[in-house]
This record gives structure tokens, C-alpha cells and sequence, in this order.
């Protein structure tokens, strides 16, 4: 197949250009992305209707309280005598303007100065989980912070609000964790794509990870899924609960790293990570609570993190529909599909998009199962979810 260097090609100087925050860019109008074809609201995660129901809030928010709890075990008032010469920490859960801040595994409640709040950054909010921030006492018996340190990485996506701008996730992340059940419900092979081309424009590692594996039939199916994942030579582990399979080998590959978890509410994530860390104790929550699609549309979107020994953190996100990928145009599309760019030098036209073009070598390889035609599928389908450009007006 060629791609034995593995997931990760080089595709560098694009993928410059797409991570760096639009900071030189002037502000873009209102309704932008539409206009220029995108509509993250409306993009195909609709047609499933998978949207976050109100029991998916609801066990969200109790997964935040019961974080916050566990993290504020060290009453505030401790911190108060040691700030005056500014404290550092790492943002763990993000609430309104309310920050919590670990400390050397305790937890701080701060807010920001004003100062931090109106610099330009580019992105919506100024400071995100896992940012690394120092903080002080704000002389009005609480805590600010008062700056935020560089970050090595982050996660962005349009903010679901003002699709147009973009929302950092997480920050200072190693890796992305696509999760994903095998039932219950099904594997969903673009939603899988999706997020290995987001965790590739930020430069994150990809594992994915297939859970429920209790469920999987004998007739092979799952290997046949895989299939092409395998020979993109992505990291996979097919973990379950139930039987215990896999749990040791994902703990591994969690342990000293900083990893974003992804994937639908249901498919497992709490379930793992209490498999993982028992102490966690988190919610595990009820997958047939699946409403109709207006449901959940404007959620709170928290990312929590959660420290699984002292040098590995998870960040859970919320499992729903807002995961647009941000920055990303049609045209640079297929530069995230590895099996596409391979096939790509065959056809007729240069710029060819890989779409419905006369004499497309990609179409052609997809056609005669040279390209999985699912994974063909998806790229079609995320093609016409993104803008044709990134406004710059
Ligand atoms: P989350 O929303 O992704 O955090 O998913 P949960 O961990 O809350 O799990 C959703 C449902 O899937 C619960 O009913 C779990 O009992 C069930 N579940 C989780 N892991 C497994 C597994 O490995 N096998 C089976 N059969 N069910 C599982
Ligand atoms: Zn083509």
C-alpha cells in the first residue's frame, strides 16, 4: 500500500497553514461559512439524528460535578496564603467564566483578568482545558489568572455557536481517541473519518478505538471494517468492558500522555475510563435515550479533564454533533486521505478534486475496490460539509 510510514504523512507546509490560529485574518462575517458552502449545524451527522438527548446532558453535568468534587478536595482558603507570589496549574474544567485549576493535584476556582480576556487570539474562548496557566490572589478573596503559557497543541472546532470562529477543545494534548462501539450503537465509519482528518490538521496522533467487542459477531465483520484502517496503518484497540478485552493494552497506550477522547455519547467512554481507573467513578449512562434532532442543538459543550495517574490526563468531551472540522477547505481535502492522495497523480486533470471529474484516477480505484468505498464515501460526504474557502473578509 505505501503507507508503512504510517497515519501520519507530510504533508507539512498545508498543514502549516491550517493549524495556525487566523490571527492576521480580519474577522469574518456572520453566516461566512455559509455563504461559502458550510453549514456546520446541518452537516450529515443529521441524517442519523445522533444529538446529544437531555439524559446526555443531564449525565454530562453530573460527570462535571462529580470531577469538580473529587478535585476539590483541598478546601480554597489553603491556596489563599501562598498566592500572593502567583501560583501555577493546569485548566481542568471550563464554566461560564469559572475556571478550575489543578495544582499539584488539588483544585483552585478562578476567574480571568480582564486582560486575558481581550486579547486577540483568534479563537472564542481564551483560555481552554488543559491550558497551562499561572494565577494569583485577586485581592478580592478569590483567585485569577493571570496568564496563560505557550501551548504545545490543541484541538479546535467551529464553535457552535458562531460556526464561523473556532473554539479551542482541549489544549497541550498528545492524542486524539476516536471511540467507537461496534454496536450499540453501530460503528459509524464517517464519523471515524472525520475525526482522523481533524486529529491530522491539528497534528495529533489518531488511535482508534473500537469498543464492545462482546458484541461482535463471529461471522468477521469487524476485521472487514478494519480492514482499511489497518492498512492506513492507524493504531487500533478493540477493547470491551464486559470481557476485559483490551483494557490493559489502552491503558498503555494512555499512560504519559495527554489524550482527547472523542467519539458519541453511548459507545462506552465512561465505562473504559472506569474499566481504566476505578477511582474515576463516573456515570455510566443509558444509550436509548435518542430524541428527535432539535434536541441538545445548543448544549453546553465542556470538556473535562480527568488525571488518570500523575503524568497521564484524559480530556472527555461531550459526544455530540458540534464536531465540525475547523480550518479546513474542499480543496485541501484529500490531502487527509492517504489512499486519495496515493491514487490522485493518475488523474486527467491537476487540480482534480476527486469529486465527479471526467478521467478521476480516485473515483476509478474506488470503483474497482482499490479504495475502500466506504472511506470513499466518507470524503464525498465531509467534501460537501466543508466551505469552499475560508473567508478572509
Ligand atoms: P459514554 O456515553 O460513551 O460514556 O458511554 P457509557 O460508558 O455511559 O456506556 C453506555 C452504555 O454502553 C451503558 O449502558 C454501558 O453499560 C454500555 N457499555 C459500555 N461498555 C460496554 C461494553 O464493553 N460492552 C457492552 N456490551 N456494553 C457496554
Ligand atoms: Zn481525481
Amino acid at each position: 500500500m505505501g503507507y508503512s510510514r504510517g497515519w501520519k504523512r507530510k504533508v507539512a507546509p498545508k498543514k502549516k497553514r491550517l493549524v495556525r490560529p487566523p490571527k492576521t485574518r480580519k474577522p469574518r462575517q456572520k453566516g461566512a461559512w455559509k455563504a461559502a458552502g458550510g453549514d456546520w449545524d446541518d452537516f450529515s451527522y443529521d441524517r442519523r439524528e445522533r444529538v446529544a438527548s437531555s439524559a446526555e446532558r443531564e449525565r454530562r453535568q453530573q460527570v462535571v460535578q462529580e470531577t469538580e468534587r473529587a478535585w476539590l478536595g483541598t478546601p480554597q482558603r489553603e491556596y489563599r496564603s501562598s498566592a500572593e507570589a502567583g501560583l501555577f496549574g493546569v485548566v481542568t474544567s471550563v464554566y461560564g467564566s469559572r475556571y478550575t485549576v489543578d495544582v499539584a493535584g488539588d483544585s483552585v476556582q478562578c476567574h480571568i483578568r480582564d486582560s486575558l480576556k481581550s486579547q486577540e487570539t483568534g479563537f472564542v474562548n481564551p483560555v481552554a482545558v488543559g491550558d497551562r496557566v499561572c494565577f494569583s490572589d485577586d485581592g478580592a478573596g478569590g483567585f485569577a489568572i493571570d496568564e496563560l503559557l505557550e501551548r504545545d497543541s490543541f484541538l479546535t472546532r467551529p464553535d457552535s455557536f458562531k460556526g464561523h470562529l473556532r473554539q479551542i477543545v482541549a489544549a497541550n494534548v498528545d492524542q486524539l481517541l476516536i471511540v467507537s462501539s461496534w454496536r450499540q450503537p453501530a460503528m459509524w465509519t464517517e464519523l471515524i473519518d472525520r475525526y482522523l482528518v481533524t486529529a491530522d490538521v491539528h497534528d495529533l496522533d489518531p488511535v482508534l478505538c473500537v469498543t464492545k467487542a462482546d458484541l461482535v459477531e463471529r461471522d468477521g465483520r469487524l476485521g472487514d471494517a478494519l480492514a482499511p484502517y489497518r492498512d492506513l496503518g492507524c493504531s487500533i484497540v478493540v477493547t470491551s468492558v464486559e470481557s476485559g478485552e483490551g483494557v490493559e493494552e489502552l491503558r498503555e497506550r494512555l499512560s504519559g500522555k495527554s489524550t482527547v477522547l472523542s467519539g458519541l455519547s453511548g459507545v462506552g467512554k465512561s465505562s473504559l475510563l472506569n474499566a481504566i481507573e476505578p477511582g474515576l467513578g463516573l456515570r455510566i449512562g443509558e444509550i436509548s435515550a435518542w430524541r428527535g434532532r432539535d434536541q441538545g442543538r445548543h448544549t453546553t459543550t465542556r470538556a473535562v479533564l480527568l488525571r488518570i495517574d500523575g503524568s497521564t490526563t484524559v480530556v472527555d468531551t461531550p459526544g455530540i454533533r458540534e464536531w465540525g472540522i475547523s480550518g479546513l477547505t474542499r480543496p485541501e481535502l484529500w490531502h487527509f486521505f492517504p489512499e486519495i492522495e496515493h491514487e490522485a497523480g493518475g488523474c486527467k486533470f491537476t487540480d482534480c478534486r476527486h469529486i465527479e471529474e471526467p478521467g478521476c484516477a480516485v473515483a476509478a480505484a474506488a470503483e474497482d475496490g482499490r479504495i475502500d468505498a466506504e472511506r470513499y464515501y466518507s470524503y464525498t460526504a465531509i467534501y460537501d460539509s466543508l466551505p469552499e474557502s475560508i473567508p478572509t473578509w
